[in-house]
């Protein structure tokens, strides 16, 4: 049963690796719904053409931070970035490094940096505050973890990937255990093939192990729009429900596992 939820509209929202395919969708749909949004991203320039259309639409409701999101120091410049205290994060920021046993120390770390650890950070930062919030009548905070089919199902070709999903899943289904009854609204939506850069460069990489972990997912189904990842996650959240599975197959392999 959804108790009082964080409203969309006029909500102070921030999304990571809003330069990317998915979370320049969350962005684009949580402005349509009339939010004010922060978009970080690591990389400044495509971030920069991201943001000039929607900037030219929605005017000083769209912010911008390019930087690291994934550390302490990081989060807490990003979300100084918004005109209030954040009362909806997009957790979306993603890498897919690694393939196979070969993927090396580095991968690893990166993948569970920028895949686990940026989540950590970012509840570290938001949830003292909704806690507040919520204790004090209102509505808490809303925090929605980009995390993947991987998370759910193996994915074969990258245990970096795959086990990373796993945990950053299993990290937001702590915080919902934890807070989700104390105005902590956490929803986490596990995405299958959907039609991005990183999909793409995996399925035309140099290292067999990649297209073989783009194949495994592709051929699950069709790749889907980003758009509609934003939507169900949303949708999920105003409902409040935990999980979100935006691709037809993931329900149904998640059953046959
Ligand atoms: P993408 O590569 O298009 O976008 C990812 C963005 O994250 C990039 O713009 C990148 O610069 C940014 N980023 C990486 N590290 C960062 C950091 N430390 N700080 C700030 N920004 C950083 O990929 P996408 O497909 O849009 O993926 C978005 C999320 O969705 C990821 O978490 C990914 O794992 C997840 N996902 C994608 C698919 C898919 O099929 N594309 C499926 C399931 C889940």
């Amino acid at each position: 049963m959804a108790g009082q939820r964080v409203e969309v509209a006029g909500a102070n929202a921030v999304v990571t690796g809003a330069a990317g395919g998915i979370g320049a969708a969350f962005a684009r749909v949580l402005l349509e719904r009339g939010a004010h949004v922060v978009l970080g991203d690591l990389d400044a320039d495509r971030l920069a053409a991201t943001a000039e259309g929607l900037r030219a639409e929605f005017g000083d409701r769209v912010r911008l931070w390019a930087g690291d999101s994934s550390t302490d120091a990081g989060v807490a410049e990003l979300l100084a970035v918004a005109p209030g205290p954040v009362d909806l994060f997009v957790a979306n920021a993603g890498v897919f490094r690694g393939f196979g046993l070969e993927a090396t120390d580095q991968d690893w770390a990166l993948s569970w940096q920028v895949n686990v650890l940026a989540h950590v950070a970012a509840a570290r930062a938001l949830v003292p505050g909704w806690l507040d919030a919520s204790s004090s009548g209102g509505p808490g905070g809303a925090f929605v973890s980009v995390a993947s089919a991987a998370g759910l199902l193996t994915q074969l070709g990258s245990p970096t990937y795959s086990a990373t999903k796993h945990a950053a899943l299993g990290f937001a289904e702590w915080l919902a255990a934890t807070y989700g009854d104390q105005g902590v609204q956490v929803t986490a939506v596990c995405p299958m093939g959907v039609r991005t850069a990183m999909l793409e460069e995996g399925e035309t990489s140099e290292q067999p192990d990649a297209r073989l972990g783009m194949r495994s997912v592709v051929s699950a189904g069709e790749p889907i729009d980003a758009r509609e990842v934003a939507e169900v996650a949303l949708e999920a959240h105003e409902a409040g429900r935990f999980l979100a599975l935006p691709h037809p197959e993931v329900d149904r392999m998640q059953q046959q596992k």
